[in-house]
């Protein structure tokens, strides 16, 4: 057979051969007038014709279904004269199916038909004289075939027929490629409606991303495309292949649209590039998309401010932050020695305020400097991609000296060799000499005596002999050094008894652990730079807490020298930490005492791993903890002067109000940073903050049951828990809402002690009076010689909607205002042009005069009612009558204590004031 299949991609011929049965093959030429050979029959003239031609056995190959394209010419019969009757115008196409070629001589009968075919068109003499061949194509098809092969077969009838080809064939869908799948050649189906489902493979350089599936349709044609392929990272999808990257150009992601240029400081060399590395200096973090550009540089302007020993340090942010947003600055200190090449990092003792590492402000002030030494300080921008290979093109330093400053205060001083006349003294020389020490001063007096009457020693060394003393007598003794930059502070006050061997040590009960001396597990650094506080009751193991935010001290290296309070876990003991490597510094020891169960340890010990997570001047510093062995114990640093209420007792009257506002900046500035932490301290009082030698005020008590169970000043509210009401703000102690502001109105109270040297506040009213006063709108007045300015931030403090009470960010900002200004606050209560209360219930209505009452019942009213018969003795028996009452008067009375005075005195001032104005006596709030 011959000729061109009319769609040469899914026409297939598999064997043309015909094989003669009783048919001529002969030639004639085809409409072009090419001969060709074809096989011809026409015996029109006879009847009963039964005329065979059969094709060779054709293999079937993968098809299922055949089609068969016949190409024949037919005599129109009317158009062949005497042939009505024999004369037919079809023939019978069969089939037979057969394994092999061994049908050959099959009989006729076993063959199957397919279809009688007759002719579109048929030709006659004319057309033949005219030489006009008048093919016909005829297609029929067959299956499903199911054998390896198959014989065709024509079956003439009686027509005048000439076959000029034939061709045999199946159908495939040709290969194609979907969605960046390519799907084979694919036969179709065996029925005519059936739909073979192909699975694709992806294009070189591409992964599936939903298997890619289509249809082979029976024509040949590919139907309903599902699923897809993607590009792999560093190639694009172009013309439906997977094309590579250029150079400079990268693709990340097979989810990726098409490649891109690589982002800012950022560059690749190679094709096919899946990210951009960063230009050098530029760095980017593992986290990092890859369109993310390489950040930052360096912060720039660094300028520093130098004040004696501290520093102060401000920078801009760097001009490029690489578009990322998750920018802080570390702050890196080191100490050089003259030629400014060989430095070293400075000590631990420097201080950082608001703290050295993650840093969101541009600045950072530096404590607790060496005098006259220099000083290199970096401060690096860092971000997320930072630890990859810091350079220093992300920092900048700046170089500086610091002043001369006297030195710091001596911090223990000890006695040995006493007698009845003499002892010796020594001592540790300041932890900052910030010079050369020059020489030593002691001061001295008999403790019962007039501190004012003192005498001085001098000594270049670290011990004095004081001689003359008069036996069996209490002396108190502090010492201070000299350098050039004169005086330091005198030492806290220390006593020793001529002839009794000084002041007593009870030891702590500790036994040396026969674990301490096994190897310690790996100590975790204390973080100075965690910004929000972290509750440790959040952790499910709170062990895993105190191990994050608390060092592990090996106990060889504390030494316990004395108790100096009970707390609620066991004694709290003073004596000395030495770490390997670092000064012996003193430290106040807190021990959990023998018996206790689990849940009281990490109750304990939670307090530190709350403290531990903080680092400023203001609240009391972690040096670490024992937990290997027992006692089980918290270190922490020692404060000379202990709780900030017992030594204002102690110390009545003795400060100026600058040295009061000072300890309120403290407390304030304290409270700052923990509101800036977001920890509610829950139990602001004044014998919660400890003083050290320098009357530096920290606040302390961060135990996490004690503020509610335990605390000493609790009272159980009526929705059970324990509050101390006095010191609480009332929407806490109404439905326990503990926030900043109630922190805040918790600080008023404490200014209110520390302005009356540690009053009670509210004295000896009892806890419900405290609330119900309160409620009705009542405030403590302002204690005596309290200036009012601080007397107003108190009743702000105060305020009743806690959304009006000052934050401390505020509270520090009033105070330092105060500070700056001494005059302010020179106007105390007595020249107060609107009076206050002096006593919480007087609250006369307005525009009336004050009812004064009875002398009895105005000293109940003040809580003082012991002193009902002192007042009458002395013949007060009205109220007005002890309107002009003095201080001596009181004396006289045998009302000794100053606390008590002052109350008396403030309250008849008040009388008087109510008097002259006859006003409202509430403060307004
Ligand atoms: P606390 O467990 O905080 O109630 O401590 C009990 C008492 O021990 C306090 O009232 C202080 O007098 C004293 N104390 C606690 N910690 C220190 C410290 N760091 N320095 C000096 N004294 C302290």
């Amino acid at each position: 057979a011959s000729g061109t299949p009319p769609n040469p991609q899914i026409f297939f011929c598999i064997a043309c051969i015909l094989k003669d049965f009783n048919l001529t093959l002969r030639s004639i030429m085809d409409e072009k007038n090419i001969p060709i050979r074809t096989y011809q029959v026409c015996n029109v003239m006879e009847p009963n014709q039964n005329n065979w031609l059969r094709t060779h056995w054709i293999r079937r190959g993968p098809a299922q279904r055949i089609y068969i394209e016949i190409k024949f010419t037919l005599r129109d019969c009317n158009s062949l004269p005497g042939v009505i009757g024999t004369c037919k115008e079809t023939f019978n196409l069969y089939y037979l199916e057969s394994d092999s070629d061994n049908e050959r001589y099959a009989h006729e009968s076993r063959f199957e038909k397919i279809d009688t075919v007759a002719a579109d068109e048929s030709f006659t003499q004319v057309d033949i004289g005219d030489r006009i061949m008048k093919l016909n194509t005829e297609v029929r098809d067959v299956g499903v075939l199911s054998r390896a092969g198959f014989y065709l077969a024509f079956q003439d009838v009686g027509a005048c027929i000439a076959l000029v080809s034939i061709h045999v064939f199946y159908k495939k869908c040709p290969l194609a490629v979907r969605n960046l799948a390519q799907f084979p050649d694919t036969v179709t189906g065996a029925d005519t409606s059936s739909l073979v489902e192909v699975r694709g493979s992806c294009v070189n350089h591409s992964e599936e991303q939903e298997v890619p599936k289509m249809y082979c349709g029976a024509d040949g044609e590919w139907l309903v495309p599902i699923g897809n392929c993607l590009c792999n990272p560093g190639y694009e999808e172009r013309n439906e292949q997977c094309q590579v990257c250029k150079v400079g150009y990268y693709r990340s992601l097979s989810s990726d649209g098409g490649c891109r240029k690589c982002p800012l400081h950022s560059y690749s060399t190679k094709e096919g590039a899946t990210s951009c590395d960063c230009d050098k200096g530029y760095y980017r973090s593992e986290t990092d998309p890859a369109t993310m550009p390489c950040p930052p540089s360096a912060p720039h302007n660094l300028i520093s401010n130098v004040n004696e020993t501290s520093v102060l340090l401000e920078w801009s942010p760097p001009i490029t932050s690489g578009g990322r947003q998750d920018l802080t600055y570390n702050v890196v200190c080191k100490q050089c020695v003259r030629d400014m090449q060989r430095c070293t990092p400075c000590g631990d003792d420097v201080r950082y305020s608001p703290q050295r590492l993650s840093l969101r402000s541009t600045r950072v002030s530096v404590y607790q400097l060496q005098a006259h030494t220099n000083y290199t300080f970096q401060i690096w921008a860092v971000n997320g991609v930072s630890k990859h290979s810091p350079s220093l093109e992300q920092a900048t330093s700046i170089t500086l000296t610091t002043n001369q400053a006297a030195p710091s205060t001596v911090m223990m001083v000890q006695s040995k060799d006493i007698t009845r006349h003499t002892l010796s003294l020594f001592w540790d020389e300041p932890e900052k000499p910030n010079g050369v020490i020059l020489e030593y001063e002691v001061k001295y007096y008999e403790k019962d005596q007039n501190e004012r009457s003192y005498r001085i020693v001098k000594t270049t060394s670290r011990s004095a002999d004081i001689k003359d003393l008069t036996p069996l007598t209490s002396y108190v003794f502090h010492v201070r050094a000299r350098t050039a930059a004169g005086y330091g502070e005198f030492s806290a006050p220390f006593e020793f008894s001529t002839n009794t061997g000084g002041c007593r040590v009870h030891m702590c009960l500790f036994e040396r652990s026969k674990y301490s001396q096994t190897k310690q597990a790996e100590e975790k650094n204390l973080q100075p730079g965690v910004r929000i506080y972290v509750d440790p009751y959040t952790y499910e193991d709170p062990n895993q807490a105190i191990r994050e935010f608390a060092k592990e001290i090996n106990t060889s290296c504390i030494k316990i020298e004395k108790v100096i309070g009970i707390g609620e876990f066991g004694e709290v003991c003073s004596g000395r930490l030495k770490l390997p490597g670092k000064r012996e510094i003193c430290v106040a020891i807190k021990t959990l005492k023998a018996g206790f169960t689990e849940q009281q340890r990490l109750d304990f010990l939670s307090e530190a791993s709350v403290i531990g997570q903080f680092d400023h001047p203001n609240i009391i510093h972690l040096e670490g903890v024992v937990t290997k062995c027992k006692p089980v114990m918290i270190i922490t640093e020692y404060m000379e002067n202990g709780s900030l209420d017992m030594f204002l007792r102690k110390n009545d009257g003795r400060f100026t109000v600058i040295q009061l506002v000072g300890i309120l900046r403290g407390i304030a500035s304290g409270m700052k940073y923990l509101s800036d932490m977001g920890y509610v301290h829950r139990d602001l009082a004044a014998r919660n903050i400890l003083v050290n030698s320098n009357l530096v005020c920290k606040v302390s008590d961060f135990g996490m049951s004690r503020v509610l169970e335990d605390e000493p000043e609790g009272a159980y509210t009526t929705r059970g828990g324990k509050i101390p009401i006095r010191w609480t703000a009332p929407e806490a102690i109404t439905y326990r809402k503990f926030t900043l502001a109630s922190d805040v109105w918790s600080y008023g109270i404490a200014m209110w002690e520390v302005m009356s040297y540690g009053e009670r506040p509210y004295w000896d009213m009892s806890n419900q009076d405290v609330i119900k006063a309160i409620e009705e709108g009542y405030r403590l007045p302002p204690p005596m010689e309290c200036p009012l300015a601080l007397h107003q931030l108190m009743l702000e403090c105060w305020m009743r909607e806690r959304a009006d009470r000052p934050k401390f960010s505020q509270i520090v900002n009033m105070l330092d205002k105060l500070i700056r200004n001494p005059a302010t606050l020179k106007r105390t209560a007595g020249d107060a042009s609107r009076p206050h209360p002096s006593t919480l219930h007087h609250a006369p209505s307005e525009g009336s005069a004050p009812s004064l009452g009875s002398v009895d019942e105005w000293l109940k009213t003040i809580g003082l009612e012991q002193y009902r018969e002192n007042f009458s003795t002395a013949g007060f028996c009205s109220l007005e009558s002890v309107l002009p009452m003095s201080h001596e008067d009181l004396g006289k009375m045998a009302i000794s204590c100053s606390a008590h005075q002052r109350k008396i005195l403030s309250s008849v001032q008040e009388l008087l004031s109510g008097m002259h104005h006859r006003q409202d006596t509430k403060v307004p709030v």
